[in-house]
């Protein structure tokens, strides 16, 4: 008997009849003998519109209750689920992150699991339960709810089954698996069979959402063995598998970006030891990541532009602080601009040739596409760039590396 752990997006939970169909899906895992937890999103759009409330009331919210709210729908689509399974004749029962518990830390609406109590499931599971658990959400030390970030379910999902010891954790999604570049928006992006933990940790952090990064972080941390394919056909989806199980290795694996970008720049900072530190200090406290960051050389020795970027939901809360210590901190003025976005090149393949950095900067100029802000890592190179030329930069790049299928 296999332990399995099935997540289910919010697309493939849309709506009452998909609900249902999920139910079947589970269904035919535990007829193969399995033992089955199954973790879910919030109806598609939900979460938009419980977010949509709390900006209403509070722009610059308290992020307990802000938890409180938006962790409902996970909640809405566990029950949901639990009932769809009864009627198709199988034992099922919802579990609660606080009832379980899921125990997080305490930064709210991006708090990371610190561990999982798993004694409740496995009763459930020696009764011959099937488990639902809501995804995105947990308990704090001091028992507040808790989120974990847009696109946290896929954690839930891949830390329950790195708790659980599960024997797999099928991610289902409304894409057929992983591609080269997100398929919405490139037509000629292609299904991957395999993808390295590492390189889908990239993706992940520079924007393809169809896995949250923390999750490929605690897959690759535990060994769980992952995969990533459609709630809606049974075509084989996308393993995460080990570097050693990828036999030929592309040198460009795929393309992101990330529209949640927001660049934030001072003019005139004091050009001296620790200003930085005294910039994003603060920044750091109230949880804000900072990602790209560019400072100028100054031509007077005395002061110089800082530009870096964080998420747009961080944007009000960076501005609010900096504008809080701006006479402390000496700047001149302070501007920002959403209309970015960042597209990045990954592939692990960079570690041994050079000139990908160089292909990317020429195929964008070639399309007239500026270049306001670079930055690297091993195994990734981004760019930010004006939003209005998301699609023909990503679609471009695709081409540039030879990805475009045939
Ligand atoms: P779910 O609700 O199932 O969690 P998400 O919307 O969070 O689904 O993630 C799936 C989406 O990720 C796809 O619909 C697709 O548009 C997007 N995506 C971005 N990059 C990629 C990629 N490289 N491969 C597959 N999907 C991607
Ligand atoms: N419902 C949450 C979100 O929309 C979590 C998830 O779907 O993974 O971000
Ligand atoms: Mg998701």
């Amino acid at each position: 008997m296999a332990l399995i752990v099935q997540k289910f997006g919010g697309t493939s939970v849309g709506d009452i009849d998909r609900i249902k169909a999920v139910a079947k899906r589970v269904k035919a895992e535990a007829d193969n003998g399995n033992q089955v937890a199954v973790v879910v999103s919030a109806m598609a759009g939900v979460t938009n519109r419980l977010i949509g409330y709390v900006d209403e009331i509070a722009s610059l919210h308290d992020g307990s209750e802000y938890d409180v709210v938006v962790s409902s729908g996970e909640q809405i689509t566990s029950g949901l689920l639990a009932l769809a399974l009864q009627e198709i004749g199988l034992k099922a029962r919802s579990l609660q992150g606080w009832q379980i518990p899921v125990n997080t830390d305490e930064a709210h609406g991006k708090a990371r699991i610190q561990s999982i109590d798993t004694d409740r499931i496995k009763e459930c599971f020696q009764r011959g339960e099937i488990v639902v658990v809501p995804g995105f959400q947990g308990i704090t030390p001091d028992r507040r709810l808790a989120t974990l970030g847009r696109g946290g379910s896929d954690t839930s999902a891949v830390a329950l089954a790195a708790a659980l010891g599960a024997d797999r954790c099928d991610i289902y999604t409304d894409v057929e698996g992983i591609f080269t570049a997100d398929p919405r928006i490139v037509a000629k992006a292609h299904k991957l069979d395999k993808i390295t933990y590492e390189e889908m940790l990239e993706m992940a952090s520079v924007g393809a959402k169809v896995l949250q990064t923390r999750a490929v972080e605690m897959g690759m941390k535990h060994g769980v063995r992952l995969q990533v394919l459609s709630a809606f056909n049974d075509k084989p989806g996308t393993l995460v598998v080990d570097e050693d199980e990828v036999v030929e290795q592309e040198l460009v694996s795929g393309i992101a970006y990330s529209r949640d970008e927001a660049k934030v720049t001072l003019v005139r900072v004091a050009d001296r030891p620790g200003v930085a530190a005294r910039i994003f200090g603060p920044l750091s406290d109230a949880h804000v990541n900072v990602d790209m960051i560019v400072q100028n050389v100054s031509k007077d020795g005395k002061a110089t532009d800082l530009t870096f970027t964080v998420t747009r939901g961080d944007l009000k809360r960076t501005i609010d602080i900096l504008e809080k210590n701006k006479d402390d901190l000496g700047y001149e003025q302070l501007s920002s601009d959403e209309n970015v976005v960042k597209v990045s090149v990954i592939g692990v393949g960079m570690r041994s040739h050079a000139g990908v950095a160089q292909r990317m900067f020429s195929s964008l100029a070639e399309k007239g596409i500026n270049i306001q802000v670079i930055s690297t890592s091993e195994i990734k190179v981004s760019v930010l760039i004006d939003e209005a030329s998301t699609e023909l930069a990503v679609r471009a790049l695709h081409s540039a590396y030879g990805l475009d299928a045939e």
